[in-house]
């Protein structure tokens, strides 16, 4: 597939992916089909653009810099403080987040944004039914700063002030990547009167009350309504909510959910 297209189109397909246009919209204004546009924005193809770029720890800079793609760094954060784990007592800190085998998109999807935030290489670790994608890299402490020993309810998770900025910014792919991790979208179908109505609903399930607290922030945010289902699980179910929230997050399934949030 590399060969056939001049490298021009691949920078213009992923150029398009990056004003937030999902993979089947770009596919269509391209004339391409949507695989090579996956390959090309989120697959391995794009490290063929880019293949030394390994991205200095920005925390490291004098002065430390954010992260030098904020969107991909809100959804990493959401997926790690979801379900990710940062081992620090291996020799090269190891990040790593299970992805079910039934979600190929997300996968995809946390690769880049790790390729995007500081990895240098990703891998996927396959074990029986999930995959973990994985990065070592020494820095990744410093983009998250949330690892500890033990399990994240059992201790304080509290952002630093410039990763409250970004997710104060982003809180779309930020809650992308918590409902990612996380959570689900389920949709209950109801036959009455001879139609059928369909129910979708969010729910996002955490054993720390703070991960929760900041779910909660950013769902206010973005002007979602929610309620605690239980005291570790918060549901969206009014329908416009569903409707707002699926421009940012969608069906697990699903790679195209319209435009990111700005
Ligand atoms: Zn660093």
């Amino acid at each position: 597939m590399a060969a056939r297209h001049p490298i021009e189109r691949r920078h213009h397909a992923r150029a398009l992916y990056a004003t937030g246009l999902g993979i089947a919209s770009v596919a269509r204004i391209m004339g391409l089909p949507r695989h090579t546009v996956w390959y090309w924005c989120v697959g391995n193809g794009r490290l063929d653009l880019e293949p030394h770029a390994a991205i200095p720890c920005p925390r490291c800079q004098n002065p430390p810099q954010a992260p030098p793609d904020p969107e991909s760094y809100a959804y990493l954060l959401g997926l790690y403080l979801g379900d990710g784990h940062l081992t620090i007592t291996a020799k090269t800190p190891v990040l790593r987040i299970a992805c079910d085998d039934k979600y190929p998109g997300i996968m995809a999807e946390a690769e880049a944004a790790m390729l995007a935030t500081l990895a240098r290489k990703v891998q996927r670790v396959r074990s029986v039914g999930c995959t973990g994608i994985q990065s070592y890299a020494k820095h990744w402490p410093c983009l998250l700063p949330q690892a500890g020993p033990g399990k994240k309810h059992n201790r304080p998770i509290v952002l630093e002030p410039w990763q409250e900025e970004i997710v104060a910014a982003h809180p779309g792919r930020f809650l992308r990547g918590l409902f990612h991790s996380d959570g689900c979208r389920v949709v209950n179908r109801v036959h009455k009167g001879g139609r059928d109505y369909e129910y979708p609903r969010y729910f996002f399930s955490n054993k720390s009350p703070d991960i929760m607290r900041m779910c909660q922030v950013a769902l206010n945010r973005l002007g979602v309504e929610w309620r605690m289902a239980r005291p570790d699980s918060l549901s969206v179910a009014r329908r416009t909510a569903v409707e707002r929230l699926d421009r940012d997050v969608g069906p697990k399934d699903g790679q195209d959910v319209g435009p990111k949030d700005g």
